[in-house]
């Protein structure tokens, strides 16, 4: 698949983002408890540098690049900061931009200190790291986010880095990631849905056992329940790739209680900026779906700004056929719930 295809995909995922961060429900005088995921903030850098490549914004900056509007107004009993660090390790972004590696590694450093800081001023807010995958420097950064910043975790974002499950190359940097991860007890988000459209449920098998197999306890979230968004045909084919691989290890005696699928940018009940709203067979299949993986390893996601957390977790209940207490077992799980090192010090 070419490359300018893989840009357009994003960019259409990012004009979604840019164009329907909506204002959400009324506030209530006491909400139910949410813990979110998946909630993206951008610097005020890679925001101007993304209008400069001609991206849509339709709010404004603050809906990007803060969080205490909605801290404010989602009344989030917390929020896992994911920072779109990777993206300039995207062939066509840093290409559009024209980046030689130093001012790309600069800014992904620039991109991860600017989430990580947010992060610090908020109690309720915890941060990842994010790098692509593929790119030279990604380790280096990890390890400098991990000596420097005070981040629970990593977002790597398959599709975005072109990578292919494939290819045993980058199926070893998966799992590299997946070793450092584990060795500290962080967090993995990962973004798994890849570019390549032939891709089979072997295909993922085998990428999920060569990555995670050693690391029985790992702690992951998969995001968008494997997609990137939706549950069409797609999206199902990888999620019983995982539904699969996790059925044989819980044979083999390994339980992987930490690995959790979120469900951003799931149940679509309306169409986003191209991304067709979910068809009643597709919700019918979530149905099923959420109840063969099992509530425990579900977790709440809203991908803002693309989705307002609120009335993300408003289509879920009205979506997933769940009684009261289990809905709220999937909206307040927390699988970030070590402190970091440096947060205990504060
Ligand atoms: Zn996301």
């Amino acid at each position: 698949m070419n490359r300018r295809c893989a840009l357009a995909t994003v960019i259409a995922t990012l004009s979604a983002l840019f164009a329907s961060a909506s204002c959400g429900a009324p506030a209530r005088a006491r909400a139910p408890r949410l813990v979110d995921h998946h909630v993206h903030v951008l610097s005020p850098q890679l925001v101007s540098e993304w209008k400069s490549i001609g991206v849509p914004f339709s709010k404004p900056d603050e809906h990007y690049v803060a969080v205490d509007a909605l801290l404010e107004r989602a009344q989030l009993d917390a929020a896992l900061l994911v920072p779109m660090a990777h993206f300039y390790g995207n062939d066509e972004f840093r290409g559009a931009l024209e980046l030689e590696l130093e001012a790309e590694r600069a800014r992904v450093a620039h991109e991860n200190d600017y989430v990580a800081e947010l992060a610090a001023r908020h109690p309720r807010c915890a941060a990842l790291a994010s790098v692509d995958l593929l790119r030279p420097y990604a380790f280096d950064e990890l390890a400098r986010a991990r000596r420097e910043l005070d981040v629970v975790g990593v977002k790597l974002h398959l599709r975005s880095a072109g990578f292919d499950p494939r290819d045993a190359s980058h199926v070893a940097e998966l799992a590299r990631a997946v070793a450092w991860v584990a060795d500290a007890d962080e967090l993995l988000l990962l973004h798994l849905d890849v570019q390549r459209e032939d891709l089979t449920r072997e295909d993922v098998l085998r990428c999920l056992e060569a990555a995670f197999g050693p690391h029985s306890g790992a702690r992951v979230v998969i995001a968008h329940l494997g997609g990137s968004g939706g549950f069409d045909a797609r999206t199902q084919l990888i999620f019983e790739a995982c539904v699969n691989w996790l059925e044989r290890e819980r044979a083999q005696g390994r339980q992987r209680e930490s690995f959790w699928f979120d469900v951003s940018a799931v149940p679509l009940l309306r169409e986003s900026e191209g991304v067709p709203a979910s068809t009643p067979a597709e919700l019918d299949a979530l149905r099923g779906a959420v109840r063969r993986i099992g509530l425990e390893r579900l977790c709440f996601g809203s991908d803002y700004p693309v989705f307002d957390p609120r009335e993300h977790a408003q289509a879920l209940a009205e979506t997933l056929d769940l009684d009261d207490s289990e809905l709220e077992q999937v909206l307040t799980v927390r699988a970030f719930a070590r402190p970091s090192p440096l947060s205990l010090l504060r």
